[in-house]
């Protein structure tokens, strides 16, 4: 209708379709046929890249620890056959396993892989105080968790010679102070991870690309809210205290932008980006808090 209405209306239409165009684009549906297996997907950042990915065409698979709250998201995104549920701790190598044997049944393939999964341990920060079972159960998860998604992802995606693996590691993996030792240490392995991976897989057609997101308001997040900025309600008072602390003002992080982020590394509009860490923290990593010039 609007190639039409365009030839009839001269330049102005020519304009007219050309953004048309533009809104077509932005509006396409991008993972259309494609099969995406989500680690920690029943809650926050995992549920919304869950379900941009369902609303772009994929079909899913989530797993997590959380099996009602998980079911109920399955649930909520359509249920069988496009979004399924599976109880996997990515600690535990018997549960990836099955977890990505479960989805390449169902679905025939995975072509997307995103290992979300994540905690960040205790709040403590002073390393005489620090539990080091505490330390272990962090890196198992954001580290182990992240290798064992890598390694059973590539055993279906290496024969297809395609592929794109999308890991969650954070603003910490990029700089300290803003997460327990635990946390920090284990979101740079995140990164380091992702490039071994990337150099490897690339002979096999298969891209290996991490996200690391400033604070995006989530279970895992609020509750790290000092306490002096708690307030009756706990998403404006993280907001308020985020916002006084971004670099970037006037937009708030929210769950959505990160999934929209790992969508782009999903898709064939990456095709050629592998072995990146993908910053989204409005510039808070790149700018200097202490002395700043630009007043
Ligand atoms: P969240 O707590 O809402 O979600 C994490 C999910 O992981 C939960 O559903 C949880 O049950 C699941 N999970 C935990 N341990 C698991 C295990 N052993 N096996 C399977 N699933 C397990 O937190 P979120 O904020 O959505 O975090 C998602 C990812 O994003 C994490 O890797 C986190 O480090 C990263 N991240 C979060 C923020 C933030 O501010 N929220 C910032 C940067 C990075």
């Amino acid at each position: 209708i609007h190639r039409g209405y365009g030839s009839s209306y001269g330049q102005k239409g020519n304009w007219l379709m050309a953004m048309a165009d533009d809104c077509l684009r932005s509006r396409a549906i991008r993972l259309e046929g494609k099969v995406a297996l989500v680690t920690g997907g029943a809650s926050g950042i995992g549920e919304s890249i869950a379900r941009l990915f369902i609303e772009h065409g994929a079909k899913i698979c989530i797993v997590d620890v959380q099996d009602e709250l998980g079911q109920q998201v399955s649930q909520r995104l359509g249920g069988d056959p496009h979004a399924y549920y599976f109880h996997c701790d990515v600690t535990v190598e018997d549960d990836v396993r099955r977890a990505v044997d479960f989805t390449a049944e169902k679905y025939g393939t995975i072509d997307i892989m995103v290992n979300n999964a994540g905690i960040t341990g205790d709040k403590v920060i002073d390393i005489r105080d620090a539990d080091f079972n505490e330390f272990k159960k962090v890196f198992d998860i954001n580290v182990n968790g992240v290798f064992l998604g890598m390694k059973h992802a590539a055993r279906i995606m290496i024969p297809k010679m395609k592929g794109s693996i999308v890991s969650l590691a954070s603003v910490s993996s990029v700089i300290a102070g803003a997460g327990p030792h635990g946390y920090t240490g284990a979101k740079h392995a995140v990164v380091g991870l992702t490039k071994s991976v990337a150099a490897e897989l690339g002979r096999h057609g298969i891209r290996v690309n991490c996200v690391s997101p400033y604070a995006v308001p989530t279970r895992l997040s609020m509750p790290y809210l000092p306490e002096s900025e708690m307030q009756e309600d706990a998403l404006r008072g993280f907001l308020t205290f985020v916002r006084s602390n971004a670099n970037l003002k006037g937009v708030d992080l929210m769950p959505n932008d990160v999934a929209e982020a790992v969508l782009y590394l999903a898709t064939d509009e990456s095709k050629y980006v592998s072995g990146l860490n993908l910053v989204i923290d409005g510039g808070f990593s790149i700018a200097n808090h202490t002395l700043q010039v630009f007043e």
